[in-house]
């Protein structure tokens, strides 16, 4: 059995330790030390990385109470070793731990909900909750949570015997056997657990619940401790302040000015819209005595081009194009053609012969891209 060092103390970063065993494994060594302080991955936390010797530690599991360090290189059992863990990593980690433990303990106190679910990786952590909150009670759950931060409770390490376990109230999620590891944050959460945590809630700094959404009859509440919490204050922060700037409002009113813009982006839609019906009634008042015609509209949209094409099918006994410039290029059309009396797919396909691009559609209406001079373009489909 590896004797784990952070048991005793979670924030040991450099240790000595002795070779128990040293192993050729996939690709590399699996080394067994007399102690360690690298933790192996398990409830949820990724494994430690660091040091061992001047080699990188590429993973860390355990198997009956061995831990096995992954290393590229043998190195000579019975050897005395330095290991140093990646401490910039552990932290991080141990910061989301410790807060979802605290988050988790206060919810079952308080509403009776079980933690079902728990996961992190390098961005976020999730917590699963087998019941629902309401907005305003995931906001207490937040402000108790934080408010255990504030008080900065003692977090321990125990390893109870079976009695004292029975006498114990602690959460877990399965059944547990053999040596459990108990993890005690103050008066705010009692969970077995096998990872390393900060010693007092206090440094874990603040939990932030960014994100609930419905997840299996209950909720999946994303969250970020610490350090990551700070980066998204700073991130969201700076984004208000950009967004004030472009609104030319407060970052207290960037709201209410999106939601003001929204109301004059619907009304000039309207506005574009019945400008655009006007133009074509325009077009069509405009008409001679022609078989077939191609419009060229800067100001239309697809919409009101077809709306166009088909107005122009109607009334024409030829065909109707329409050709849109394609905007940031320079030559290239989006074209409509449309007609009522004749199958115009093979007239698309002379197109594109003549001119490159490419489209398709029905016998009555055909769109697509084209490339070339509009005028050309325009006089071909005019007399085709
Ligand atoms: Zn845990």
């Amino acid at each position: 059995m590896t004797k784990k060092l952070y048991d005793e103390d979670s924030h040991i970063q450099v240790f000595e330790a002795r070779v128990l065993s040293c192993l050729p494994a996939e690709n590399g060594y699996r080394v067994v030390l007399d102690q360690t302080a690298f933790f192996a991955e398990g409830g949820g936390q990724p494994a430690d990385r660091g040091i061992l010797n001047g080699q990188s530690v590429r993973d860390v599991q355990e198997e009956g109470g061995d831990v096995y360090h992954m290393i590229d290189h043998p190195i000579a059992c019975g050897s005395a070793v330095t290991g140093q863990i990646d401490w910039a990593f552990r932290y991080d980690y141990m910061q989301q731990h410790s807060g979802e433990h605290i988050l988790s303990g206060l919810a079952y106190a308080w509403k009776g909900v079980h933690n079902v679910g728990f996961h992190m990786n390098e961005a976020i952590t999730t917590v699963d909750f087998d019941g629902v909150f309401t907005p305003e009670e995931l906001t207490e759950l937040e402000r108790r949570a934080n408010a255990a931060i504030y008080e900065n409770l003692p977090i321990t390490v125990s390893y109870p015997s079976s009695e004292e376990l029975d006498r114990m109230e602690y959460r877990s999620k399965k059944k547990l056997t053999g040596a459990v590891r108990i993890v005690k944050v103050g008066d705010a959460d009692c969970c077995a657990c096998c990872a390393p945590h900060v010693r007092h809630t206090g440094e874990i700094g603040q939990i932030k619940i960014v994100s609930a959404e419905s997840y299996k009859g209950g909720v999946r509440l994303t969250i970020l401790c610490g350090q990551r919490a700070l980066a998204d204050y700073t991130f969201k922060s700076r984004l208000l302040k950009e967004l004030g700037g472009t609104l030319s409002v407060k970052a207290e009113e960037v709201g209410k000015a999106v939601e003001k813009q929204s109301g004059e982006i619907e009304r000039l839609k309207e506005q574009v819209a019945a400008l655009s019906q006007e133009l074509i009634e325009c077009r069509l008042q405009e008409l001679s005595e022609q078989t077939s015609v191609c419009l060229i509209e800067n100001n239309l949209d697809t919409l009101a081009a077809r709306s166009l094409v088909n107005r122009l099918a109607a009334q024409l006994p030829g065909h109707g194009a329409v050709l849109l410039p394609k905007k940031g290029t320079e030559e290239t059309y989006q074209y409509l053609i449309g007609s009522l009396n004749k199958d115009v797919r093979p007239l698309a396909k002379e197109l594109a012969q003549r001119f490159g691009g490419r489209g398709g559609g029905s016998a009555q209406m055909v769109q697509g891209t084209v490339t070339g001079q509009a005028a050309a373009i325009a006089a071909f489909l005019q007399e085709a």
